[in-house]
């Protein structure tokens, strides 16, 4: 377990949480679950520490086997917004 210091942005206590964390990387979105983060009580903002981004990398690196693979919708929101 991580002793993490207050939130950046609100002041917040940081608890130590599992996650869900949207990941991108090299231009592709990765989602890891069950992540060992730390959360601000506050607002909400997670914080990783270095071993464990590195472990993310190291696993998208090595092309680890996903538990599974699914589709996100996506959506180019240029137009403007009807009033
Ligand atoms: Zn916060």
């Amino acid at each position: 377990m991580h002793k993490f210091g207050d939130c950046s942005f609100c002041g917040g206590e940081v608890q130590n949480d599992l996650v869900e964390l949207d990941y991108r990387y090299k231009g592709n979105l990765y989602i890891f679950k069950e992540v060992p983060a730390g959360v601000c009580q506050q607002c909400g903002e997670k914080y990783l520490i270095g071993k464990v981004s590195r472990e993310i990398e190291r696993r998208i690196n090595a092309r680890e086997k996903w538990n599974k693979t699914i589709n996100v919708p996506l959506n180019i929101f240029s137009e403007v917004v009807p009033t």
